[in-house]
């Protein structure tokens, strides 16, 4: 991010605008409409403003004589739309004295930009590329314009409207801030959304305690809570909508090493957000402190979001941690994600199950061989069951001669995912026999196993033998 999205107190001053033609035309209506005073140098000398309404045209003042000579004072910010070369040269006398200057289509020559605007009175969404490409951010303007409720500039002023006097009755930040969320989120908003003002309004004024409205404990203390959340294998854009929610919701995010950054970007600017995962090289804090951590969170009135990769309840000691909160006496709830299996899968196209070849899958552990010895691979010599790995690298020598022993063949085939639905994803796939040299080929994880017929169907499988067929087509015709 280079322009940090910022919004303009048109109030305060002129702003100074230099051109001619349709360029500067669109300007001058995107500012009078935004009720700037403008003060307008027209380089081509023609000054006419009737297409504007007789309000808007009042706030403009016209100017002849030369910009380059014009007096900046009180001025708060410079605009140059076609306006040639004066543009560059009134870009370097606003640079001199420190004022914001935009001069349309040259970024080399602004100080600010202006972005894509989704106007609805109150509520203004700027939408910027940093310049690169004016075509995306109209776009990305359309869809927020799509999901954007008509009304919700209405919404925005409504709560402006009461916040002084919610303000004096809820002088708590926190439960303040609980008390509009519940507003907005509740029957109130939904009514200012159906364009009943009127009638939200005398539903607000019908809350008998603001307080206990925003869901205080009989202390008067913010009710805190702890919510599980799957952050998913790592794509942003698989995080289910609750949990996006929750995570905008949130005090404080107690995160995994799996969680990728992208996905803690998603939380909400101001959440403090807390590493409890191993590093590499670094033991974790240990699960007895993590749920200490959660529990002194919520009891604090906070709301935390305790965000893991995958699943929460997928090898993810979830069920340890809601049993602490349990014991506390902590309200909790859990967002389930998509885990890692089931984002492999789909990926490289491993259909998990698979009529009359695969009927059963088996979720299963190892994380060291211990753990691969301790497993009962006579329960998985069934031909028609996909038997999915977790955290199952270094013990793959084990896996491998778990299931040969039980009886399956070296033949079957498996594939090793890593880093699934992330950028760099990395796919191989082979037979059980050839397991261990499988996994050398992975340029570091995470990284599952998926072993069963059902890896024939896979993308990776139909390339590999794709390539095989070319290459033994090729030598036959040799
Ligand atoms: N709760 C998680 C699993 C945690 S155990 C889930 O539901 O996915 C950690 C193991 O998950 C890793 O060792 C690896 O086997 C697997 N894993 C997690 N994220 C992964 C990813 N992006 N790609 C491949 N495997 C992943």
């Amino acid at each position: 991010m280079r322009f940090l999205p910022v919004f303009l107190d048109l109030r305060t001053g002129p702003v100074v605008l230099i051109g001619a033609g349709d360029l500067a035309r669109a300007k001058l209506r995107l500012l009078a409409a935004a009720g700037a005073r403008v003060r307008w140098y027209a380089t081509d000398g023609n000054h006419d403003v009737s297409a504007l309404d007789a309000a808007d045209a009042a706030r403009i003042e016209l100017v002849r004589g030369d910009p380059l000579a014009a007096d900046l004072r009180g001025v708060i910010a410079i605009l140059c739309a076609g306006a040639g070369d004066i543009g560059t040269a009134m870009s370097a006398r606003a640079k001199a004295v420190g004022l914001p200057v935009n001069v349309m289509d040259d970024l080399a020559h602004s100080t600010f930009i202006f972005p894509a605007i989704v106007d609805r009175g109150d509520v203004v969404v700027a939408v910027g590329t940093g310049g690169a490409s004016p075509v995306v951010a109209r776009r990305v303007r359309e869809r927020i314009e799509a999901v954007l409720p008509a009304r919700i500039g209405d919404l925005a002023s409504f709560i402006g409207r009461w916040r002084k006097t919610i303000h004096g009755r809820i002088p708590e930040f926190p439960l303040r801030r609980r008390f509009w969320e519940r507003v907005v989120d509740g029957p109130i908003g939904a009514l200012v959304l159906a364009g009943r003002g009127n009638e939200a309004e005398a539903a607000l004024k019908e809350i008998p305690d603001p307080t206990a409205f925003a869901g205080a404990l009989a202390s008067g203390q913010a009710e805190g809570r702890v919510t599980l959340v799957g952050a998913g294998p790592g794509d942003p854009d698989l995080l289910t909508i609750k949990a996006l929610r929750a995570l905008q919701d949130a005090d404080i995010v107690f995160y995994d090493e799996l969680v990728s950054p992208e996905i803690l970007d998603r939380a909400r600017r101001d959440a403090s957000r807390v590493p409890v995962g191993r590093r590499v090289g670094k033991p974790g804090i240990g699960q007895d402190a993590i749920n200490k951590l959660l529990i002194e969170a919520a009891k604090s009135g906070q709301r935390a979001v305790r965000l893991k990769g995958g699943d929460p309840f997928v090898f993810g000691r979830g069920g340890e941690e809601i049993e602490a909160l349990r014991e506390a006496g902590v309200a909790y709830s859990v967002v389930p994600g998509i885990t890692a299996g089931l984002g492999a899968a789909a990926q490289f196209e491993v259909p998990l199950t698979f009529r009359h070849e695969a009927l059963r899958i088996t979720f299963l552990t190892a994380h060291k061989a211990k753990d691969a010895e301790s497993v009962d691979w006579s329960t998985l010599t069934d031909e028609k069951m996909t038997v999915v790995v977790y955290m199952g690298m270094t013990a793959a020598p084990s896996v491998r001669a778990g299931l040969l022993a039980a009886g399956r063949s070296p033949q079957t085939p498996v594939g090793v995912f890593a880093r699934v639905t992330r950028p760099e994803a990395q796919a191989v796939v082979g037979t059980l026999g050839e397991l261990p040299a499988l996994i050398e080929k992975i340029d570091g994880g995470p990284a599952i196993l998926i072993i069963g017929d059902v890896v024939a169907h896979s993308a990776p499988w139909r390339y590999q033998n794709l390539n095989h067929v070319i290459s033994e087509l090729l030598e036959a015709a040799e």
